[in-house]
């Protein structure tokens, strides 16, 4: 315990919760600790992703335990990895059971990004994975008869709705396993009451028992704080930067 102190302190992670899991030292320590197969941990290196970067370390094993994480991390510290490469050793391979995983941003530049970096960390895996750009070619493409066929959702709030509120719903949330919101500091800043009620509606429409949600923050705010704590049972916080309590 000593020496996973001294660890999270020597990177600045600080973490509130019970039972959490230790950081990883190294990108190896996945395989080695959490069984996670040779190819993604090769991905990751043809990334040019050598070292676990901070917010990775902790929020890595985390996620592989499944628990409902609240990650806060400066801006460009590696938190797209830090959800996606769990996500993907979650989800293993194509199934066509629909959309197992969503994950929500704030504008459609971020998406496309989030898009790039889940295409190199799944290679090799066959997913489908998909962004809403224009909502009407996204009515067509999940229609009853297609939607099974995908499995990551990338998207904005806005755009899952429409496809939701569809007549019929155009898409099904009831095998979605993680609901991951990036940015969750921007999306909750934008609307507060319309972000709380958009993520409302589409946590209710992920009926799995399986559902896990996280959230990715650049900066530490109160009111992300307070959805996390009043909804996420066994909640997990990390915030890098701050010296361990
Ligand atoms: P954030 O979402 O925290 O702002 P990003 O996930 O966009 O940060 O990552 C910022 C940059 O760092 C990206 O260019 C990404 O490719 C790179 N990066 C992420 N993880 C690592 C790593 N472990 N080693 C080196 N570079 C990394
Ligand atoms: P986002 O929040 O997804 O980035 P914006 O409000 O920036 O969406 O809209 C970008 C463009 O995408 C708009 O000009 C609009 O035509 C289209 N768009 C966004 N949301 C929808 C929607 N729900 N239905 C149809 N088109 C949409
Ligand atoms: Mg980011």
């Amino acid at each position: 315990q000593e020496k996973i102190n001294r660890l999270r302190n020597e990177h600045r992670i600080s973490v509130i919760g019970k039972n959490v899991p230790k950081p990883i030292k190294s990108f190896e320590d996945l395989k080695t600790f959490y069984n996670v197969p040779e190819d993604l941990v090769k991905n990751l290196a043809e990334c040019n992703y050598s070292t676990p970067t901070p917010i990775q370390m902790q929020a890595i094993p985390i996620m592989l335990e499944k628990r409902p994480l609240l990650a806060c991390a400066p801006t460009g510290s590696g938190k797209t990895a830090a959800f996606l490469l769990p996500m993907i050793n979650h989800l293993k391979g194509p199934e066509k059971r629909g959309f197992r995983a969503i994950i929500l941003n704030p504008t459609r530049e971020l998406a496309k990004q989030t898009y790039r970096e889940c295409v190199r960390l799944s290679e090799g895996r066959g997913f489908r994975i998909h962004i809403i750009s224009k909502v009407d070619q996204a009515l067509e493409k999940y229609g009853p008869k297609s939607s099974q066929k995908f499995d990551i959702l990338i998207t904005t709030p806005k755009r899952l709705l429409c496809l939701l509120n569809h007549e019929p719903p155009a898409v099904s949330l009831q095998n979605v396993e993680w609901l991951v919101i990036d940015e969750a500091d921007k999306l909750f800043e934008a609307g507060p009451r319309s972000f709380r009620s958009q993520l409302k509606q589409i946590s209710t429409a992920c009926t799995s028992e399986n559902l896990r949600i996280a959230m990715f923050s650049a900066t530490n705010t109160f009111i992300v704080n307070k959805w996390c704590k009043r909804h996420l049972k066994g909640l997990v916080r990390v915030t890098i930067g701050l010296k361990n309590a």
